[in-house]
């Protein structure tokens, strides 16, 4: 079986949506921030042990503070969202909640995957208050930077689809 599946990473501005997926497909990191202008397509076939492969096409569109505003083009025929936000700046996850509450408003049926990344410059000690705090659950905690979980994340949401 061989199936192509879109997934859109959605999230503020600068909490490293670009660079997971570079890091995902191209396993490299840039610390120079390059604004991603309108949206970036990569695809990377992932295969999950037993069922064969997944090609998953990315969709890596301009951060938005407010992703209502995105284009319906972008989000429509999405398998999956891919929610990032920024472990190192609340303004990025204090409205998580409420986000979380009109994707699936507009799109019930369509799995959302959590991360809050820039893992390696928080106190790891400290991760589980925050969280608490801003009532997020199901968090994957990643690292464009070193790589940490950023495989996991992918190959967990394709065996999802599949
Ligand atoms: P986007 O706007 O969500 O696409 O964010 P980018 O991927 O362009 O990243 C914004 C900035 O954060 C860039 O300067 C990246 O180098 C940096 N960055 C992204 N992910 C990480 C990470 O996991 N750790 C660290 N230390 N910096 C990161
Ligand atoms: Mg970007």
């Amino acid at each position: 079986m061989n199936v192509s599946k879109k997934v859109v990473l959605i999230g503020h501005f600068g909490v490293g949506k670009s660079s997971l997926l570079r890091r995902f497909v191209e396993n490299t990191f840039s610390e120079s921030y390059q604004v991603t202008i309108g949206v970036h397509i990569m695809k990377k076939k992932v295969s999950i042990a037993g069922k064969g492969d997944v090609t998953l096409i990315v969709w890596d569109v301009e951060g938005a503070d407010d992703f209502t505003k995105y284009r319906p083009s972008y989000m429509l025929g999405a398998s999956a969202f891919i929610y990032v936000f920024d472990l190192t700046r609340e303004a990025t996850f204090k409205d998580l909640t409420s986000n979380l509450g009109l994707l699936n408003d507009k799109f019930p049926k369509t799995p959302v995957h959590i991360i809050g990344n820039k893992v390696d410059l928080v106190d790891k000690e400290m991760i589980p208050s925050v969280l608490k705090e801003h009532n997020i659950e199901h968090t994957y905690l990643s690292s464009a930077k070193s790589g940490e979980n950023v495989e996991l994340l992918f190959e967990n949401l394709t065996a999802q689809l599949i």
